[in-house]
């Protein structure tokens, strides 16, 4: 920790979009620290370069292409999973989650006939599995149509994707479950939103607020 606390702000973001500290819920202590010192102005300042910077560096090549995630932007191998497709057209076109495995980075692609665009980028918080046996994925890059909704989380469950959870400003959860995300409508829907979710998801996320309480805290200031 103390060697993460020695580092600037800037370094600190770059970490999180690059997955350069394994223990992602440490790194963002860190920064949750730093916040205290520096002010949130600067911490918001610093993910914004750390976003545009990763979004021009190793990023580029990754915003669009065919098919969806075939190798890691970070790893480099192709040890990838597929976890689920919503909004499911006619056609077969959706958006699909992605996911290294190696680096637990989410890529929400859409997809269109065989171009995939991203949708959101995503970085897992916390061990495999470790909210109520789910993963919870912070989403660092997501569509303007989203931004009012923002910090969103996403939740793998037993390599499904189950759901998207945005915190407001209080950290009271709203749910949106990947089961209502039909052919039609899209996450920026507020009516798709709902207070309540299933006992187990309910759960994942009472998890997520009590070990990962610093990442949401910065989540809400940088939004
Ligand atoms: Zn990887």
């Amino acid at each position: 920790m103390s060697s993460l606390q020695e580092k600037p702000l800037d370094k600190l973001a770059d970490m999180v979009f690059n997955v350069l500290w394994q223990d992602q819920l440490e790194l963002w202590a860190a920064v949750r620290k730093k916040m205290d010192s520096a002010g949130s102005d600067a911490v918001r300042t610093a993910f914004e370069g750390a976003r545009s910077r990763f979004l021009s560096g190793p990023f580029k090549d990754h915003l669009e292409v065919r098919w969806g995630m075939s190798i890691c932007m970070h790893c480099n191998d192709d040890n990838i999973e597929k976890n689920g497709l919503a909004f499911v057209a006619p056609n077969g076109d959706g958006l699909e989650f992605n996911q290294c495995l190696n680096c637990r980075v989410g890529l929400l692609y859409s997809l269109q006939s065989a171009k995939a665009r991203l949708d959101t980028y995503a970085i897992a918080l916390g061990k495999p599995n470790q909210f109520n046996k789910m993963s919870i994925y912070w989403d660092a890059i997501v569509p303007d149509s989203l931004k009012p909704f923002q910090p969103l989380y996403e939740v793998i469950d037993e390599g499904k994707w189950i759901a998207t959870v945005s915190y407001d400003r209080n950290m009271v959860p709203r749910f949106l479950p990947t089961e209502s995300m039909v052919f039609g409508t899209s996450r920026s829907d507020s009516a798709l939103w709902k207070e309540q979710a299933s006992p187990g998801l309910t759960e994942a996320v009472n998890a997520l607020a009590a070990s990962a309480k610093h990442q949401i805290e910065v989540a809400l200031v940088i939004r």
